[in-house]
């Protein structure tokens, strides 16, 4: 497969050099240039395998020759090695017999090391990267931007990996304790991890980011890397879970219509979610829930987009006012609003409506979600207050609330319990640069320390 630059067909690339380059030259997006289309026959194959076999077989449509399917399956089946349930509110999973009526699933993607659905992608790019730079010596420093989720993940996927270097900003103040946690506290003070904490809001991280992609200067001397969703190898694999999840989805209830909900930031999640549409997987709309910071949503229902500063709220990780994947969705659409519209759906909630929900759902079934899961469930529930026929709904869960407890405990009165991977991260020293949102203030680090 190869990938071009969204502003411009003729700049092309393949699989391996559209990972190390981040962007295309000119800032453009790398996107593949044609889609796999499996047949019913084909994705019924899909479905009868393991997560992380299915995943192997898709990402061969996607790479090139530098991967053998071997070198996939060994890939996938060292990033996924967790499980990927879909359960009901009262706790059952994805079992006709046991659940005939049962409707509304959450989609927990929480399970991996750092409990966000953000580990499915930084753990396939960060072996797709390493297994690319392999034998050739070469070296790589990584910038990412994070709202919270993402430095976790691309830490721990690039921990101890020779060669490479990862700087994680965030905005300082502006993710939950035990993400900060989390960020700060990865390997030791000679980690090829470090923890910069930005005197600025997140889209002050992405830009300053985006700023040092811009500088040649910089970009040469430290062999810069984005791990940020603007890169493909981001986007590619959160395809794998939309696809393989609808096939298990569909075989359970065959009769009804299948409708995921995804709670959305930079619209990474959803760019996977439409790419394995198109690959043929059976899903017949996506639902976006977007909080305060709802540019997206405000373009389904006008047909205008407006980026916009972004303003904090409970759901951090979807503090965005700039989602950096809007280009590839509209790509994916032929640029045409109507066509996206016709396979999305979206609508915004206050914080006050997404604690409340948050409430409900525990007093009601004892389920507890994430801030951000609460919103992907909430515009599901206003989707289908205009639908009469039944059909699956799927939620999408992006983190477990645990991540989120400052918020979660406040709003219900009642502990969550840390998962053992976060109860040790909290025992640990923090470590953190703090740091002027500034290009100078990077450069003068990165000097110092990439
Ligand atoms: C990153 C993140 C999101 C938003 O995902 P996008 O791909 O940026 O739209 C939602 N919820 C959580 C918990 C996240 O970490």
């Amino acid at each position: 497969m190869n990938y071009h630059s969204h502003q411009d067909s003729s700049v092309k690339a393949s699989f391996s050099d559209a990972l190390l380059a981040s962007l295309a030259p000119g800032g453009g997006l790398w996107m593949p240039d044609a889609l796999p289309k499996y047949s019913p026959n084909e994705t019924a194959r899909l479905g009868a395998m393991s997560f992380a076999d299915c995943a192997a077989e898709l990402a061969a449509n996607f790479v090139d020759e530098k991967f053998t399917a071997a070198d996939l399956k060994n890939i996938c089946r060292d990033a996924y090695n967790f499980p990927v349930p879909m359960v009901t509110l009262a706790g059952e999973t994805l079992d006709p017999a046991l659940a005939p009526d049962a409707e509304d699933f959450v989609l927990e993607l929480f399970h991996g090391p750092t409990l966000a659905f953000k580990d499915f992608a930084a753990r396939f790019m960060g072996r797709a990267a390493s297994h690319i730079m392999g034998k050739t010596k070469q070296r790589r420093t990584i910038l990412v931007a994070t709202s919270g989720d993402t430095g976790g993940a691309i830490g721990d996927a690039f921990l101890d990996q020779e060669g490479i270097k990862v700087f994680i900003l965030f905005p300082k103040g502006g993710v939950s304790k035990v993400q900060e946690q989390q960020l700060t506290t990865m390997g030791n003070t000679r980690s090829n991890v470090k923890a910069i904490a930005v005197d600025g809001s997140f889209d002050d991280c992405q830009q300053l980011v985006k700023q040092a992609f811009g500088n040649n200067a910089l970009c040469e001397e430290h062999d810069l890397m984005s791990a940020n969703s603007i890169n493909v190898g981001r986007v590619i694999p959160q395809s794998f879970y939309y696809f393989w999840t609808s096939l298990q989805a569909k075989a359970a209830y065959p009769s009804r219509p299948l409708v995921y909900a995804i709670p959305s930031g930079n619209l990474g999640n959803l760019t996977g979610g439409l790419i394995a549409k198109q690959m043929g997987a059976p899903i017949n709309r996506f639902v976006i829930g977007n909080n305060a910071n709802d540019p997206f949503v405000d373009y389904l229902s006008t047909g205008e987009y407006t980026p916009r500063p972004s303003v904090p709220t409970l759901s951090n990780a979807m503090d965005i006012g700039r989602p950096n994947n809007f280009p590839r969705i509209l790509a994916l659409h032929g640029e045409d609003y109507t066509e996206v519209t016709k396979v999305c759906w979206g609508a915004s909630f206050s914080d006050e409506e997404t604690e409340r929900h948050i409430r409900r759902v525990h007093t009601e079934t004892g389920y507890v979600m994430c801030p951000h899961t609460a919103v992907g469930h909430l515009a599901m529930e206003k989707f289908a207050e205009d639908v009469s026929d039944p059909f699956t709904r799927i939620t999408v869960g992006t983190a477990h609330p645990a991540k989120f407890a400052d918020s979660v405990e406040r709003i219900l009165h009642t502990d969550i319990p840390l998962p053992e991977p976060l109860a040790k991260a909290m025992r640990k020293k923090k470590r953190m640069h703090v740091m002027s949102p500034t290009l100078d203030a990077l450069s003068e680090y990165l000097a110092k320390h990439a």
